[in-house]
């Protein structure tokens, strides 16, 4: 027979290019699980833009010893346990794919520990086999420490980016979150050097800290609702910026969009000016059985079920905001 079912690891390392495709996404998905958890503290700490060491160190619910010892097979996922589940999802995870992925392409060390457990647990996976497991004291949550990304897959170890662009990606990524949860403290470390650490603060803030070219002043924060759905974040009242700044994010997560994006245009048609662009934070929120949500991991993009009410949702509330105040007129009579 010309025909053969492959290997599982091959499967496994074919698999996982889907999932990563550099440190970045790695990050990202080590980032959405200690929020899946309810982290209120995220570290990550790159090494050599990530390509030596990724770490992640989270304060959420943590894991016990049985599920750290099964969370980096395929297809294990604590989030959905049916599929009639993806219609209500409200996390960021469903697949169980991203440790299984990540575990089969590097070194991976997994220390965890729950509120309830006596102990913390540590396991080390290496190119998807688990080489140990043991108990360690620890604090409460959980720290993933990924090293060497495709380190056994050279043909894609070779099409990492220097460590300068993959870092810049990772702190693309990372500022994304610092945009959309605000409740959380973010922390990135690169090469032992502290690029941010904030603490939860509003979104003017965190604007401030990310964007220090942005002018503070001349940006409104807004929130206003219609039917089932919610319209937050933050805009510049002119256009000034050189390139399009439209930052969304739905049901908190980052996307690019472009019925999002048409329509922070539309709201502002009237008042751009060639080359000057809008500073746009918009954070949309709806139920999610009006949203696609399985969608490919990688993929940031996001489908709604009625794109038209969505548009004119933004457009809408946006031009509403941006609307000059009306100067009265006041005529006094003569008499
Ligand atoms: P998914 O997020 O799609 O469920 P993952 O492979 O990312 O799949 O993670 C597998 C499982 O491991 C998760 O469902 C969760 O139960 C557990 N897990 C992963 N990361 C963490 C974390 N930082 N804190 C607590 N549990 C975690
Ligand atoms: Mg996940």
């Amino acid at each position: 027979m010309k025909i053969k079912r492959l290997d599982d690891s091959v499967v496994s390392k074919i698999a996982a290019g889907e999932v990563v495709v550099g440190v970045h996404s790695v990050v990202k998905e080590l980032i959405e699980n200690a929020l899946d958890a309810k982290a209120k503290k995220i570290v990550v700490e790159l090494i050599n833009g990530g390509k030596s060491e990724v770490k992640v160190k989270d304060d959420g619910e943590g894991m016990d010893e049985e599920d750290l010892k099964v969370c980096f097979l395929p297809h294990t996922t604590s989030k959905i346990s049916s599929f009639s589940d993806l219609s209500n999802l409200s996390s960021f995870g469903f697949r169980g794919e991203a440790l299984h992925s990540i575990s089969s392409v590097s070194k991976m060390r997994v220390i965890s520990k729950t509120a309830s457990a006596p102990f913390g647990h540590e396991i080390e996976v290496v190119a998807g086999k688990l080489v140990y497991s043991r108990p360690i004291h620890s604090d409460v949550g959980t720290t993933v420490i990924v090293r060497d990304l495709f380190f056994n897959v050279p043909a894609r170890r070779k099409f990492l980016k220097s460590a300068a662009v993959e870092s810049r990606m990772v702190t693309e990524i990372f500022e994304k979150f610092c945009l959309s949860r605000l409740d959380v403290h973010f922390v990135l470390v690169r090469d032992q050097q502290v690029v941010y650490d904030l603490a939860a603060s509003d979104l003017l803030e965190r604007v401030k800290a990310i964007f220090p070219d942005v002018p503070v002043q001349s940006l409104k924060s807004f929130e206003v609702e219609h039917k089932d759905m919610q319209l937050r974040g933050c805009l510049s009242l002119n256009t000034f910026a050189k390139r399009g700044m439209v930052i969304c994010f739905v049901n908190d997560r980052f996307v690019v969009n472009q019925t999002l994006t048409s329509a922070v245009y539309a709201a502002y048609s009237d008042m751009l000016e060639k080359g000057k662009h809008p500073f746009v934070v918009l954070k949309l929120s709806l139920n999610p059985r009006n949203i696609d949500v399985n969608v490919h991991p990688q993929k940031l993009e996001v489908k709604f079920v009625n794109e038209e009410d969505v548009f004119k949702f933004v457009r809408d509330s946006l031009r509403r905001l941006l609307a000059k105040p009306i100067v009265r007129q006041i005529h006094v009579q003569e008499r």
